[in-house]
């Protein structure tokens, strides 16, 4: 087991030069063109297949990284770069977990290649959760897949919403209720290949940031997928939902569950996004600060900047330990007794959205022009505290763990 340490090694210094390289030289100089188009930047994720950074080999290092910081420490640099832009980077990401963290080995082989395509002609994946009536509440969902047993089939109906990639994607992966009475218990998975007949996107959202990232809403009308698609496999999936129907029986109660496990291994990830969006907007506060006169001397002479500049990068550093902290844990396998994946994923993304509005006030009248980049640092920082259970799912789950009550 890794042992906790805050220094990288030499193989991780060089990805986070390289990463950084690439953030700084690629994405951050397109950023403010594609925020403005409002579109999927191709051009820059087949540069990033390229150079080997938008590829399952390299999430594959970072995620088996054994010290838990390969994935926080690329994740930093590249939304550091761009948010909207490293989103549509990483995106696929969130697909290939979904099928690596429940899908057999053949599975895992035969569909994340495909998320990912190749440089010459790269594809991307959509992980399908969300529904109009199902966002912090999961237990909630509707879409449903019913099994065709005549012809090893599942035939999956619903609506799905705000998916990044949806519709666009060559792989959906989509989670529906197999079975209604046990809440997200009775949850599945399912791969929906490409170009499979029902599957269509729906409307495609306009954003308020992050706006380089596809989000729209894929809508599943009989849209029929081969037994095999179904991630697991259907021996486990049935004596998965046995078991859980004996606890519901046994417990007496519908097993609800307010998204509170879906996406605990991924928290850290998206704090660790969120200090990237951070640290970028500090440090274009910082040098404005030091270069930007008024009354005679720069304007970080006086504490009232300078204080909050202080405040700012100390937010940051306190957010990047409890990221790196959780993301160690999860990657040996300690449990989150307290949390702690959850705690990260709040304060991280609490802090990019107060430290990015802190640097639009440092920098004045341009801090709120879009010839200034903090303007749109602030508008991206925004989904933090939103996607993958939103602050107050967070501290719920904070709450219910350290007091063990079911507070609501
Ligand atoms: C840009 C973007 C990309 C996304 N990408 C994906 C994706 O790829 N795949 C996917 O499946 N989903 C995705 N999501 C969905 C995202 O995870 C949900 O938006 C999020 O979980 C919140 O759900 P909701 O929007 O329905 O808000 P709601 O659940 O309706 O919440 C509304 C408000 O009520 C609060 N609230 C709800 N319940 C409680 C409670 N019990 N106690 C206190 N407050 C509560 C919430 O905190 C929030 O402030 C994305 C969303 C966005 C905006």
């Amino acid at each position: 087991m890794a042992e906790f340490t805050l220094e990288l090694n030499d193989d991780q210094k060089q990805v986070k030069e390289w990463l950084h390289g690439f953030a700084a030289d690629v994405i951050r100089p397109a950023a403010a063109e594609w925020d403005e188009r409002e579109e999927t930047p191709w051009p820059v994720i087949q540069e990033a297949a390229k150079v080997g950074i938008y590829s399952l080999d390299f999430y594959a290092q970072q995620f088996f990284d054994p010290t838990g910081l390969g994935i926080p420490m690329a994740m930093e640099e590249l939304f550091w770069g761009d948010a909207g832009i490293a989103l549509s980077i990483v995106g696929t990401g969130l697909a290939a977990v979904g099928v690596l963290a429940n899908g057999t080995e053949e599975q895992i082989g035969t569909w994340i290649p495909q998320m990912y395509g190749d440089a010459d002609d790269v594809k991307v994946a959509a992980f399908c959760s969300s529904e109009p009536d199902a966002g912090s509440d999961v237990a909630s969902m509707r879409t449903r897949a019913v099994y065709d047993e005549a012809k090893d089939e599942w035939v999956l109906n619903g609506t799905k919403t705000w998916a990044t990639n949806g519709g666009i994607a060559n792989v959906h992966v989509v989670v529906a209720v197999v079975d209604p009475d046990i809440g997200s218990k009775g949850h599945a998975s399912f791969i929906v290949p490409p170009n499979t007949p029902g599957l269509s996107q729906g409307q495609k959202f306009k954003k308020h940031g992050i706006r380089a990232s596809h989000t729209a809403e894929v809508v599943l009308e009989d849209v029929r997928v081969p037994g095999h698609c179904l991630l697991g496999g259907k021996e486990k999936l049935d004596e998965r939902l046995a078991r859980a129907r004996e606890r519901a029986k046994a417990g007496g109660e519908r097993v609800k569950n307010a998204a509170m496990a879906t996406f605990e291994a991924s928290r850290p990830a998206v704090g660790a996004m969120a200090v990237g969006t951070a640290r970028a907007a500090y440090e274009v506060a910082l040098d404005y600060a030091k270069t930007r006169s008024q009354f005679g001397r720069p304007i970080i002479d006086n504490q009232g900047i300078a204080f909050q500049l202080a405040d700012m990068r100390t937010r940051i550093d306190a957010a990047r330990l409890l990221v790196w902290r959780a993301s160690w844990m999860a990657t040996t396998g300690k449990p989150f007794t307290s949390a702690e994946g959850s705690m990260s994923k709040l304060y991280a993304s609490e802090t990019a959205r107060d430290v990015t509005a802190q640097a639009i006030q440092i920098l004045g009248g341009n801090g709120f022009t879009r010839e200034y980049p903090v303007e749109r640092m602030h508008r991206d920082a925004a989904i933090y505290t939103i996607f993958e259970g939103t602050s107050e799912i967070q501290r719920l789950v904070i709450a219910r763990t350290l007091s063990g009550m079911p507070i609501r």
